[in-house]
């Protein structure tokens, strides 16, 4: 849909300009820009115009329903003042005859419009009843000679209604209404009038015309205004909605980008120390116990010269899966170097700790890495040691664990070192 595909495209600031220009009362621009045809009061894009009229087709069918009523009751009115003027004629018949089946029509159209709203915005069923109203009105000029200035009367009042009061669209309004005006001046002229009524009958007709052309003109297009404001406000909404859900998943990305080490998604140095704090102050508070492993790949320098660097990341990557698919959620795992590695084990007792590390070991030296034809295998060595909350920090465990597992490399690599407390 144009209105859609323009405001779509467009920078958020250029719609907040639009829609406050608009405000400011800059209409021959915004019906521009809408695409609203002056003399028909409508939108020129037919799927503007019928989403237009399926939002107004409630409130339409609802003041049609009103209307018609009323036309009903003017009806019944009428025939009674008839009848009280005149008594029975046998002219009369027909006359009764015409407003039974005009009446007939309208009760079924207050129904239908219950049913479907879009009868009343559509046009279509309210205009041929208007034009069998107006024949009805012809009829009298005949039936009813004495009568004929009273019902010239209630004709310019019926095309006004025809425009302003009856909800119906702005061009089948106006043919009913230069159907009326015609027939009138016809019957006239089938009754000899003076030439001098005849100039009249057309002033006041045309005028009656004008008058509620303009003013059905004027109301459709604001009501199509007010529309195109409401369409346009929503679009800019979601806009505002789309971009404020897209700051907040970057927001969240960016948070996640730092504190985690973009190759193995574990946590980055940084982070791993205020984890590290927080976990340290938890078990001085709880007075449980605290472990902390350091891990170093063996000869990954090798692994790189021999199967290139790509195929170390992805050692990389599968080590630290092990580590993390092998700990519980509540252990923390950081990479903390190139092929360096820390856990920490919150609530573990240091031989507890040994021996999960141990399977830890054990898992990571029978687990190869399978790169098309090849498979990687890679060992590490392992420095365990206890963290004492009361009286360690990250500097004095890593310091300790750093130690072990300078002597883990000297004995051979591929072992679990337990650091002296
Ligand atoms: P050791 O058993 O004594 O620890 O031997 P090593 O070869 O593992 O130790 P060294 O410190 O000599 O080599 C570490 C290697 O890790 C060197 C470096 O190229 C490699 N490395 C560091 N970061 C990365 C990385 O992000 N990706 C890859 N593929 N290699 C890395
Ligand atoms: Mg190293
Ligand atoms: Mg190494």
């Amino acid at each position: 849909m144009p209105l859609q595909g323009r405001c779509v495209g467009a920078g958020l600031d250029r719609n907040h300009h639009q829609v406050t220009q608009m405000y400011r009362g800059n209409m021959a621009s915004t019906d521009e820009k809408f695409g609203l045809s002056q003399w028909r009061g409508e939108f020129v894009d037919a799927e503007l115009e019928g989403d237009f009229r399926q939002h107004a087709a409630e409130s339409a069918a609802h003041d049609l329903r009103l209307a018609l009523w009323a036309w009903i009751a003017l009806l019944i009115l009428l025939s009674a003042l008839d009848f009280s003027l005149l008594g029975f004629i046998s002219s009369e018949f027909f006359v009764i005859a015409f407003r039974v089946l005009l009446i007939a029509g309208l009760i079924a159209l207050i129904y239908r419009s219950r049913k479907n709203p879009q009868l009343a915005t559509s046009g279509f069923a309210v205009t041929a009843l208007e034009m069998v109203g107006f024949l009805s009105f012809f009829l009298l000029y005949f039936s009813h000679p004495g009568t004929i200035i009273y019902t010239i009367v209630i004709s310019l009042l019926m095309l006004i209604a025809v425009f302003v009061v009856i909800p119906n669209r702005v061009v089948p309004a106006t043919v009913v209404a230069l159907f009326a005006s015609i027939g009138t001046l016809y019957c006239a002229y089938l009754l000899d009038a003076a030439k001098v009524t005849y100039m009249y009958l057309l002033a006041f007709l045309s005028s009656s015309c004008a008058l509620g052309y303009l003013a059905a003109r004027r109301q459709h297009l604001t009501q199509r205004r007010q529309f195109a404001l409401l369409r346009e406000t929503e679009i800019i909404n979601r806009r505002l909605n789309a971009e404020i859900e897209q700051r907040k998943l970057l927001e969240k990305e960016l948070k996640q980008q730092a504190i985690t080490d973009p190759l193995t998604g574990l946590y980055n140095r940084r982070h791993f120390e205020s984890l590290f704090d927080h976990e340290l102050r938890r078990a001085a508070r709880k007075k449980s116990q605290l472990c902390l492993c350091l891990i170093d790949l063996d000869y990954f320098k090798r692994v790189n010269d021999q199967h290139g660097h790509e195929a170390g990341d992805r050692v990389l990557q599968h080590a630290a899966k092990l580590f993390v698919d092998s700990l519980r959620k509540t252990d923390v795992v950081g990479r903390i170097g190139g092929e360096e590695f820390v856990l920490l084990l919150p609530d573990s007792e240091i031989d507890s700790a040994r021996l999960l590390i141990e399977r830890l070991r054990h898992g990571l030296a029978v687990e190869h890495l399978q790169i098309g034809d090849v498979a990687i295998g890679v060992t590490a060595t392992f420095a365990v040691t206890r963290v004492d909350p009361e009286h360690d920090t990250l500097l004095t465990a890593m310091r300790a664990a750093d130690k072990a597992l300078y002597e883990g490399k000297a004995v051979g690599r591929n072992c679990v070192v337990i650091a002296a407390s």
